[in-house]
């Protein structure tokens, strides 16, 4: 029987990667004297995927990675117009407002009276912390935590820190590489909803998944009737 309902924050219950898609284009239109924007596309996602080890996940690691795809566009003659330019990319990213995607209020105050519903979002703390507080939503999770990864091994640290057993607890997200295989490695339950704009970087190969059991729904509206639906098979 679930009794622990955790959620990904980021296009799982609210837009985030069309912010980062916005960017994209915001930058290789700058760029455009200099590169087209297929190559900046191109520059910028791997710069950011090389980066991630050093730098982290968020918009502040992103930005940091624009410009260094900027001085490359330019061959290093960066001038001072384009870097205030890209600050104002990211200045714009940070003060967002934070938009739910469909379903998301009411599914969250319908399941909370069942279930103890937990968030878990990966990122940078600082900013995570800031669309938590103005998502209006976080009266619904009666614990949040913002991890620098969402491994299985990190899984299990917070399933044991808040007492909770694996086989009460469903995770439900949009990336199949952070929300769902690392809680099949560890024997849980995960429920995968698919989000048009989910980051590249999230999507596994196609042998990661193979054999993987989890289920999958259409959007976060279908989740209450899902979790009446597994109540029933397991009376
Ligand atoms: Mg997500």
């Amino acid at each position: 029987m679930i009794e622990v309902i955790a959620f990904d924050a980021d296009d799982t219950l609210w837009e985030n990667e069309s912010l980062y898609h916005w960017a994209k284009d915001e930058l290789a239109r700058i760029l455009s004297p200099y590169q087209d924007p297929g190559w900046v596309n191109r520059k910028l996602d791997e710069t950011e995927v090389s980066n991630l080890q050093v730098y982290g996940y968020g918009i502040k690691s992103f930005t940091l990675s624009m410009i260094e795809t900027a001085a490359e566009a330019v061959d290093s003659q960066i001038e001072t117009y384009t870097i205030a330019a890209i600050l104002e990319i990211a200045k714009k990213m940070l003060s967002a407002e934070v938009e739910l995607l469909d379903h998301t209020e009411q599914t969250l105050l319908q399941l909370s009276s069942g279930y103890d519903l937990i968030l878990v979002t990966k990122g940078d703390l600082f900013e995570q912390q800031r669309k938590i507080a103005r998502s209006g939503i976080d009266h619904c999770f009666k614990l949040i935590e913002v991890v620098a990864e969402k491994t299985p091994a990190r899984y299990l640290e917070l399933l044991k820190k808040h007492h909770i057993e694996v086989d009460r607890f469903l995770m439900v997200g949009n990336s199949l590489r952070s929300d769902i295989l690392p809680i099949v490695a560890i024997g849980g339950r995960a429920v995968y909803i698919p989000n048009e704009h989910t980051w590249f970087h999230e999507v596994p190969e196609q042998e990661e998944i193979e054999g993987a059991q989890y289920d999958e729904l259409a959007h976060l509206g279908q989740l209450p009737e899902y979790m009446a639906a597994l109540e029933r098979s397991q009376d």
